[in-house]
């Protein structure tokens, strides 16, 4: 078989659960605000210093795999204790394609360049990083965080096709009842007042971390721990779960 029949083939034989829950008005326990931790990109400073943290609270994240990335091929084992851990392996597609037309994007290739695909490659890519994530967990239900929460390639819209293969998609709420932030660079005590002052109507809060104490956007392996003593000190507020199981118990509501 040629490369392209056998993705053919992949392709076609590929079968998810239609599952389109976005956020819902309540969750399990209305009082709670619910908290998703989540660490994109497939980097070992994440193996290294926030899984330990984050197991040290039973707190299950979500971690967002780009399976071409060398850190999930050299640290494989590590990736799947995740998964056995409770942790989520979301979906952040097969090469973390952005468009490089916008601003700030200098740092993309002309192979990972959004803006050079069709809707149709980027949906293939990221439906094959799902096979890749089950072999790995051997899960059909999963999330999926669009890398730089692009939602066209070269103009034509590839979110809506997908989400009938997710349980949910992050960072498309556009409501007020859920609230998102990728921090870099700042103190415990900044996350933590982040934390404190959503405002009221504020259900979910979304936190996008890269690197911990090493790699890209990081923040120190400290001001990571003073959020998690500060959520686990405050466990009546706050319901922290991985995305998945967050977006899946609105679902049951
Ligand atoms: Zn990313």
């Amino acid at each position: 078989m040629t490369k392209i029949t056998v993705l053919l083939a992949l392709c076609a034989g590929l079968s998810y659960p239609a599952a389109n829950a976005q956020i819902a008005p309540t969750w399990p326990d209305n009082n709670k605000i619910a908290v998703s931790l989540s660490y994109d990109d497939a980097l070992v400073s994440q193996l290294d210093n926030a899984v330990p943290a984050l197991n040290e609270y039973n707190f299950k994240a979500s971690f967002y795999i780009v399976p071409n990335s060398a850190n999930v091929q050299s640290r494989m084992a590590d990736w799947q204790a995740l998964a056995s851990q409770g942790h989520e392996l979301g979906n952040h597609s097969l090469f973390h394609p952005c468009s490089a037309s916008k601003a700030n994007r200098e740092w993309v290739n002309e192979e990972q360049n959004l803006d050079n695909y069709t809707a149709a490659r980027a949906i293939r890519e990221v439906l094959t990083a799902n096979v890749f994530l089950q072999a790995l967990d051997g899960k059909t239900q999963r999330t999926f965080t669009p890398p730089c929460f692009d939602t066209q390639a070269a103009g034509n819209d590839f979110i809506e096709p997908l989400k009938a293969h997710f349980v949910a998609i992050k960072g498309l709420d556009q409501s007020e009842r859920s609230v998102l932030w990728a921090p870099s660079d700042v103190t415990g005590q900044q996350l933590i007042e982040y934390v404190k002052n959503v405002p009221a109507k504020t259900q979910l809060i979304n936190l996008l971390f890269h690197g911990v104490g090493g790699d890209h956007l990081s923040i120190s392996v400290t001001a990571h721990a003073q959020l998690l003593a500060f959520l686990a000190a405050n466990k009546e507020k706050y319901y922290v779960d991985s995305y998945i199981n967050i977006m899946q118990q609105q679902a049951k509501e």
